[in-house]
């Protein structure tokens, strides 16, 4: 993949808004069953001006949407790229790999993808997780608990897996 290739090139405009006094540009988040949801995620082979705004966009997007955790393909862009943020600060990874994962735990999760609805989902306790920040450094993450399930589930969507096929035990809220 060339790098001409990172452009964006989202046929969905962001619209800016106002949260909290700043203005933010938000997109619109796409629903299953979308098929760019099902799609295997393109690897960002560079991190120009352009892949940066995009992941700056998909944090405000996650904020106005009160999401805890956003991956690209969910406002339509097939890159691997994801933002978490569990209220301790935001992480933005590109090209994410979970390199180790241990044990299994049962908890709840939903995703803004799906409205609405929420599932039980096993998952690994702890994970280790190596991607690139915003400025192209390699970044290694150690989580565990739900930040480990947070990364587990937007990690998840860059290979069009969604949590609904993991899930045990389906549920409307
Ligand atoms: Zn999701």
């Amino acid at each position: 993949m060339g790098s001409r290739r990172c452009e964006v090139t989202s046929n969905i405009p962001p619209r800016t808004s106002q949260l909290g006094g700043m203005t933010l540009a938000v997109y619109q988040i796409v629903t299953y069953p979308e098929p760019v949801l099902r799609e295997k995620a393109k690897e960002i082979t560079k991190i120009t001006p352009n892949i940066q705004r995009l992941i700056e966009n998909m944090a405000d997007t996650m904020y106005a949407s009160g999401g805890i955790g956003l991956a690209a393909p969910q406002i339509g862009i097939s890159k691997r790229a994801v933002v978490v943020d569990l209220g301790d600060g935001l992480i933005v990874l590109i090209n994410p790999e979970i390199t180790k994962s241990e044990g299994r735990e049962r908890g709840k999760e939903g995703c803004l993808s799906f409205p609405d609805i929420w599932g039980e989902v096993e998952r690994a306790v702890s994970v280790k997780v190596r991607g690139f920040n915003l400025k192209g450094e390699e970044v290694f993450i150690s989580a565990e608990g739900f930040l480990a399930r947070a990364l587990q589930h937007e990690i998840d969507h860059l290979d069009g897996i969604v949590f609904i096929d993991r899930a045990i035990k389906i549920y409307r809220d």
